[in-house]
């Protein structure tokens, strides 16, 4: 072997993370370059988040950090969007939200599964998953709020709403999160006052006829008299139908309120392997015996993504933390034999036994053949816990948290984690660039005052401005609707207020919105591809026109001093569409149209209201230097028939307006005369 192999692994939980740590033991540097790809920077230790939702843990422990975790590896924080396995390539966004590739010569596919709360209607709008630190911190947060809420409710029923804590699903992590509710909200009540240990309901609902189908009758047995005795509503053989706010639903119309909801049912394929075209079941990749993802040579697959045969007892390994790590670890050692010339081994480990906490300082152990459970059994979940910790230092933290919750009682504070609210005002001077193309599409924009301009490959030689959009006006939207990064570049034409909405804002109001989805949907058909790629023969005519030939001076104009009186019989006598209004100098202030007077009239302005008090400021404007394309294409994006011209933006004075029709005319009559010299030639 002389080629310095690249090594890319997708996925920085316990299968990825084993991987890469075995690797770099078994090959040295120059012999292979290992690149880890990971959403987050750190693995999140799953099996504790329950501790986290129950206060027994803070829930930083449990977010390791990878580099730190993996001298030697080459981390990146990045989502892996494709990968194409004819061409050995895994495809990703960069921090621009642009397309980049990287290509690899082994791929290890670690990306575990996502959540699906999608499979019972309404679970997705009302209930808490358990997956990432963040839902934790956000379920244990709700719960506390709950607590709060109850203490301070008048009504009876709503008081044991509030009180009342749903868990869908008996496995391991809906067994472990009820438990911790259950220990978190009645050993806390003492510290409330309205608060009785009879309003207190926390209920485990499950399909099947015993808890924890991994583990044996026994234990399940032990663990549903625990968990009763503890004070939780064990419901088994119930499948929920529907979730709503108030609560969740069977087919027989039973149902059961409470304000908080957790769902721990719904794995689903992580989207990456969703996209892949290679052999699945149930969402899970079909693998040969040593873990190759069937029909390829150098794409290897472990963890819970993958559905891999134990050769121990030749049967498909569950999706646990345990299996996932022995999997990375023998694949990383079949990657190395593969490099050295070696014949690959199949996937072969003997289960150590199963552990669960169930609550009340109790737990069920199957370990090496023996059952335990109790206090012992609990004992030995969070040594073996503890010590499975990836670092000492966060050993040490997971530690200390324990011995403290010895002596003292859980933490009932739990800091908001609300950000500051996303719609907020930004400033931009002349120039300033309010996104660039190929930026990422965080906001959408609508415009207070000023002008923008629209522009493709920015301060580039062949720089081409596509519009200009005023007070009123709109943008952002298209990247944000196509989730796409940027296509063109914003820049301020004039000083320039804009609101900023935050994309989950925007997200929020234009799916719920009728009018503005729709009118969102008007501007994108509009907005959409280039006008002039469907009319090449106007654009070549109008590039050729300095926009002058357009201009025309303008029939009326009205000081913002004068009155409505005035502006009226302006209007009306000289049959006017439209009248600039200016300062003393010049200066264009507003524009007063027969829209404005009409409005005006419904508003019973006085006679002697001044027209500042009800023309419409800050109009588009173009400028006598501004290209006739752009003005066309401006004209078209806001349907202006007529657009007033300033000499330049910073002393907006009026040199003329011009008209639509005129400009169509232009263009219809050069056609013409086009066409016929080419007829006579
Ligand atoms: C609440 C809970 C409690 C549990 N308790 C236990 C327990 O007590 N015992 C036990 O053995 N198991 C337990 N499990 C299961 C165990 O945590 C999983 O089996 C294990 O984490 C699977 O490891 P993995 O490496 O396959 O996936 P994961 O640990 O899920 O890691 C996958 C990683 O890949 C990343 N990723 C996904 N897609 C991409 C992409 N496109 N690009 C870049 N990165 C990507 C993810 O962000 C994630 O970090 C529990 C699980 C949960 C949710």
């Amino acid at each position: 072997m002389s080629v310095r192999q690249k090594i890319k692994i997708i996925g920085g939980g316990f299968a990825g993370v084993k991987c890469a740590l075995t690797l770099r033991k078994k090959l040295k540097r120059e012999e292979a370059d290992i690149i880890l790809y990971n959403s987050e920077n750190y693995l999140v230790f799953q099996p504790l988040l329950a501790e986290v939702v129950g206060a027994s843990i803070s829930p930083e422990p449990v977010a390791v950090p990878l580099r730190q975790m993996l001298p030697g590896i080459y981390c990146r924080t990045e989502e892996i969007s494709k990968i194409n396995v004819e061409y050995n390539y895994v495809e990703y966004l960069d921090d621009r939200g642009r397309k980049g590739q990287m290509s690899y010569d082994h791929l290890v596919i670690a990306c575990g599964s996502s959540v699906n709360l999608g499979q019972i209607p309404g679970m997705a709008d009302h209930a808490f998953p358990l997956k990432t630190v963040g839902d934790a911190v956000a379920l244990r947060y709700h719960v506390m709020q709950q607590m709060e809420n109850a203490e301070i409710a008048e009504d009876i029923y709503r008081r044991r709403w509030h009180l009342s804590f749903v868990i869908v699903g008996g496995g391991f992590s809906g067994v472990e999160v009820a438990g911790e509710i259950n220990d978190l909200v009645r050993s806390t009540r003492k510290f409330y006052r309205n608060i009785r240990k009879e309003e207190i309901k926390v209920t485990l609902i499950h399909s099947r006829d015993q808890l924890l189908p991994e583990v044996s009758s026994k234990l399940r047995d032990f663990t549903r008299k625990k968990m009763e005795h503890a004070g939780i509503n064990v419901v088994l053989n119930r499948r929920v139908s529907h979730v709503t706010q108030v609560g969740v639903s069977f087919d027989d119309g039973v149902t059961i309120d409470g304000a908080t909801i957790v769902c721990t049912v719904g794995n689903a394929t992580a989207p990456v392997i969703q996209r892949l075209d290679a052999p699945k079941e149930r969402g899970r990749l079909l693998t040969d015996p040593d873990m190759r993802v069937q029909g390829h040579q150098n794409v290897w697959a472990v963890g819970d993504c993958a559905l891999i045969n134990n050769s121990y007892d030749n049967t498909q390994s569950p999706p646990t933390g345990q299996f996932a790590e022995r999997q990375g670890r023998q694949t990383a050692l079949n990657i190395a034999r593969v490099i050295n010339g070696k014949e690959t081994k199949p996937f072969y480990f003997r289960p150590l036994g199963q552990l669960c906490a169930i609550g009340g300082h109790n737990a069920v152990a199957e370990f090496l053949g023996f059952h335990i459970s109790g206090f012992l059994a609990w004992f030995l979940w969070r040594s073996v816990y503890l010590f499975k910790l990836p670092s000492f230092s966060h050993q040490l933290k997971v530690g200390f948290d324990w011995a403290w919750e010895i002596f003292y009682s859980r933490d009932l504070a739990h800091p908001k984690a609300n950000v500051t609210d996303r719609v907020g005002k930004s400033h931009f001077q002349p120039g300033d660039y309010v996104f660039r193309e190929g930026d990422p599409s965080n906001n959408f924009y609508i415009i207070e005052s000023g002008e923008v301009e629209v522009v493709k490959n920015a301060d580039k030689k062949d720089e081409k401005v596509l519009a200009i959009l005023g007070a009123g006006d709109f943008f952002g939207e298209m990247a944000l609707l196509d989730h796409r990064s940027r296509t063109s570049a914003i820049r301020a034409r004039t000083e320039l207020e804009v609101t900023v909405m935050g994309k989950k804002i925007f997200e929020q109001i234009s799916s719920v919105l009728t009018p503005f989805k729709d009118f969102l949907a008007d501007a994108v058909k509009r907005r959409s591809g280039s006008m002039w790629q469907k009319l090449p023969v106007v654009y070549e005519i109008l590039q050729n026109q300095p926009l002058s030939v357009f201009i025309q001076p303008v029939d009326g104009t009205l000081s913002t001093n004068d009155t409505f009186e005035t502006a009226v019989r302006e209007l009306c006598t000289k049959e006017l569409e439209f009248c600039c209004v200016t300062d003393g100098s010049n200066k264009i202030k507003g524009i007063l149209t027969q829209t404005d007077i009409f409005r005006a009239v419904e508003l019973s302005v006085a006679l002697n209201t001044r027209v500042s008090d009800f023309m419409t400021p800050s109009p588009i404007v173009v400028t006598e230097t501004d290209l006739s394309t752009i003005v066309a294409a401006t004209m078209r994006d806001h349907d202006l028939k007529w657009v007033p011209v300033v000499d330049n933006l910073d002393n907006l004075y009026v040199k003329g307006f011009i008209r639509r029709d005129k400009m169509i005319t232009f263009v219809l009559d050069k056609f013409h005369e086009h066409h016929e010299e080419t007829q006579v030639s």
